[in-house]
């Protein structure tokens, strides 16, 4: 009898890599010869660019460039280790006081750590705070790293429907009160730019001694008129508030924080395997990022965040009198639904043939059947910029089946 061959390991993926294209769902990267900015040089062209998340358009300013360069000469490259092994310079424990100060005002002894991305710090908070005796609530819409967060967590997860607090409220009276509970959910939606209902959230964390999780990814730097987020422009104040903040947005640089009462701080400290099994991130990048909260904080920050607003009026004007139509969201994420992959694959094509970058977004960071483009607006666009976009738009109305 002869053995028949071994499997060929690549069949699998060239297959599920066809069954991609098959579905417009392959994804592709295009290369960006230029800074991270509304005017670019995108696989050699010159374009105007909605795609990115630097929102106040920080990521090219030259404050932070010097800042960045000075952190470098006086605190090198890299950091040489993890964060509990020698990895932790003077650069990182200044950025966590200034961040605790900032964006703290909800705790009542605030204190912050700094990590390396969102991603890690979502996994963080939730493989933490949750075990598997817990009880995780998480809003329909997260975002990818608080599914996963919660998955590594192995706790029990509900899933309750995209910002609705009554379904929760059912939810958390029917489970009973046994192991911690966590209500998780973005504050600013990613990808359709709505406002979880917080003061409700916390609420309901607060009747139930549950901790609530808020990844601000997308309001730390635009909410608030200071610039302190999402929760800070609510007024919200509470122990049980865990707060999780991005630096790659608005703040124009990398990486992320968590602002907790000391004591969950702590915590994390001792248990997140993603700050303890990881090198600290490049000193001289903590130092970049203080720069960027004196400008997050300072006039700077207050007029682009004015301009910021401007444009969202504007654009949400402009969209109105489309057939596209606008959505809830009041925030500088605007989705523009078209429906099918291959259609908002065509719209986002039509666009850049235009001269316009607006990627199109599709399952499964979306739910099927709502591709869109995810348009993203930063106080660095010019008036222009948004005119051009809409007349565009307002030139390729949807096809009758919701598609372009
Ligand atoms: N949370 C949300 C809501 C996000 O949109 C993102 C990034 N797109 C993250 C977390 C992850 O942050 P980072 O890019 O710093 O890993």
């Amino acid at each position: 009898m002869t053995t028949p061959p071994p499997a060929n390991p690549f069949d699998r993926i060239e297959s599920a890599l066809a069954d991609l294209d098959r579905r417009a769902l392959r994804r592709r990267r295009r290369v960006a010869d230029t800074p991270c900015a509304p005017r670019i040089r995108l696989d050699g062209r010159d374009v105007v660019s909605f795609a990115s998340n630097d929102y106040l358009g920080l990521a090219d300013h030259p404050e932070l460039a010097s800042a960045l360069a000075e952190g470098a000469r006086r605190y090198g490259v890299g950091s040489g280790g993890s964060h509990l092994l020698g990895g932790h310079s003077r650069a990182h424990e200044d950025l966590e006081a200034a961040l605790a100060g900032y964006a703290g005002g909800f705790a009542r002894r605030p204190r912050a750590l700094s990590f390396s991305t969102g991603y890690m710090a979502n996994l963080a908070i939730l493989a933490a705070l949750a075990g598997p005796d817990a009880t995780l609530y998480s809003d329909a819409l997260n975002h990818a790293s608080l599914i996963d967060g919660a998955r590594l967590s192995r706790a029990r997860v509900r899933i309750y429907p995209h910002g609705d607090t009554d379904a929760l409220a059912a939810m958390m009276a029917q489970d009973g009160a046994d192991g911690p509970r966590l209500i998780v959910t973005d504050s600013v939606f990613s990808m359709d730019g709505d406002v979880a209902p917080l003061p409700a959230l916390l609420a309901l964390a607060e009747r139930h001694g549950a901790w609530l999780v808020v990844d601000d990814a997308h309001g730390f730097g635009v909410q608030a008129d200071d610039g302190a987020g999402s929760v800070a422009a609510l007024g919200l104040r509470s122990p049980l508030l865990v707060y999780m903040g991005t630096l790659g947005k608005a703040a124009g640089t990398a990486g992320a924080f968590v602002v907790a009462e000391d004591t969950v701080i702590e915590w994390l400290i001792q248990r997140a395997r993603t700050y303890i099994f990881t090198t600290a991130a490049p000193p001289a990048l903590a130092h970049a990022t203080l720069a960027s909260l004196g400008l997050l904080r300072g006039d700077e920050g207050r007029a682009r965040r004015a301009q910021l607003q401007a444009h969202i009026g504007a654009m949400r004007a402009a969209l109105a009198d489309t057939a596209w139509g606008v959505g809830e969201s009041v925030t500088a994420v605007q989705p523009v639904i078209v429906g099918e992959n291959d259609a908002a694959l065509a719209l986002a094509d039509h666009l850049l043939a235009h001269g316009l970058w607006v990627p199109a977004v599709r399952p499964p960071t979306v739910p099927p059947g709502t591709a869109r483009l995810r348009l993203s607006l930063s106080a660095a666009h010019l008036p222009e910029d948004l005119d051009r976009l809409a007349d565009l738009l307002r030139g390729c109305a949807p096809r009758r089946n919701g598609a372009a």
